[in-house]
């Protein structure tokens, strides 16, 4: 079986050696040294000034919203995940959906404007599958009528925007360790921001609002992480550079071996190191989608319809119609990349898919083309079932 993405997993003994350490210590949560260690490697390796390791990515969502104060109109996109809307409802604001950019997917900055309110308190938006938005654009209309700015970067282990970690951009950036990401502590996730006072306020709100074991200083919640979680966090870090660059290795193969499938890619921004964090494709109609979805399943290759429904037809809110987001989550997939993966996993899931499309359409081949067509779906099914 070839799912869309797998978890890295590090040396069972390297993860021992920590585990070990726990055991002997009996330390196991409340800021142990395994997570002091993981904050400290982390802002090292990403080259950021602050970063608060938490639980996971939603509740660092949820933490930044409220560390910012913020009321009303949150601005958002519909294309992310859930936690990026659910986090805005959950927290007492509401989302208003501005449409994306049809080539990045990311919020589409000229349409911010006509959106803002006399309520809007901020802009919440997803640099989507690890894409940095046009920041410049967004932090111009956000110091023009005084809204903060949250990013969140789930996707963006190890991208780099103009030269900085693209967490440092925004008022306050997010992340999530969750262990589909490139980079994961199993669960876990974090803030980054670049100003002091937020800093202090978010280190109280993830620990109860403690300021000493009988002083509270604020409104907090419980947005702690553990040893145990650092300890595969300090693992997998280990092996962040390679997981990278095999990523980008599959990243460019598949390019190159879609190249005449009528679909498009994303449109990576200029000025960017790319992380290479997903591989989605938009094919040309929802139904060419969703054929090669079910044949690619049928080979026991399980892609994912990433993201989908649009966050702006979710039931608990007004629906609202958004042109371009609404055409890409109908036609968007996205296929396997994980760093165990190989070309020749590769060469077969995209002779899969040039074969849906081939059969789709009413093309004369020639014999000799019709028969290499057979056996090479022959030797696919034959493969099969040899993938568990
Ligand atoms: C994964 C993800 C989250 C949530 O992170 P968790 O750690 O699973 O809570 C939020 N936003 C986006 C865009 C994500 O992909």
């Amino acid at each position: 079986m070839i799912p869309v993405t797998k978890p890295y997993l590090p040396d069972l003994k390297e993860f021992d050696e920590y585990i070990a350490s726990i055991w002997e210590r009996q330390w196991l949560t409340n800021n142990g040294p395994l997570v002091n260690e993981l904050e400290i490697r982390l802002k090292e390796y990403l080259n950021v000034n602050h970063m608060l390791y938490v639980s996971n990515g939603t509740i660092a969502l949820q933490i930044a919203i409220k560390a910012l104060g913020l009321k009303g109109e949150i601005i958002t996109t519909p294309f992310s995940f859930i936690a990026t809307t659910s986090s805005i409802v959950w927290e007492g604001c509401e989302p208003v959906f501005v449409d994306i950019e049809a080539d990045t997917f990311n919020i589409d900055p000229l349409k911010i404007e006509e959106a803002i309110t006399p309520k809007t308190s901020a802009i919440l938006a997803t640099h989507v599958f690890g894409n940095p938005c046009k920041v410049e654009a967004i932090q111009r209309i956000a110091n023009k009528y005084g809204l903060k700015v949250i990013y969140d970067a789930a996707h963006c282990f190890g991208t780099k925007y103009k030269g900085r970690s693209v967490y440092e951009y925004g008022d306050i950036s997010t992340t999530s360790f969750h262990a589909t990401k490139l980079f994961h502590t199993i669960e876990g996730g974090a803030v980054f921001t670049q100003n002091p006072d937020l800093l202090k306020r978010m280190v109280y709100m993830r620990n109860f609002g403690h300021h000493g074991p009988e002083e509270f200083v604020e409104v907090g919640i419980n947005g702690k992480n553990c040893e145990l979680h650092a300890a595969m966090g300090l693992c997998n870090l280990n092996h962040a550079d390679e997981i990278l660059a095999k990523r980008k290795l599959l990243y460019e193969y598949y390019l190159k071996r879609l190249a005449n499938v009528k679909c498009s890619f994303q449109q990576l921004e200029a000025n960017q190191i790319y992380n290479y964090a997903y591989f989605p494709v938009v094919f040309e109609s929802e139904e060419l989608m969703l054929n090669c979805m079910n044949e690619l399943k049928n080979e026991k290759v399980f892609c994912r319809r990433y993201f989908y429904p649009s966050l702006a037809s979710l039931p608990f809110l007004d629906k609202t119609e958004m042109p371009v987001c609404d055409s890409i989550v109908n036609r968007i997939l996205c296929l396997p990349l994980y760093h165990t993966l190989t070309t020749v996993d590769l060469d077969m899931i995209c002779r899969i898919i040039l074969r849906v499309q081939n059969y789709s359409e009413p093309k004369v081949f020639s014999a000799e083309q019709q028969e290499q067509i057979m056996i090479e779906k022959q030797i696919d099914d034959l493969l099969r079932d040899f993938r568990v």
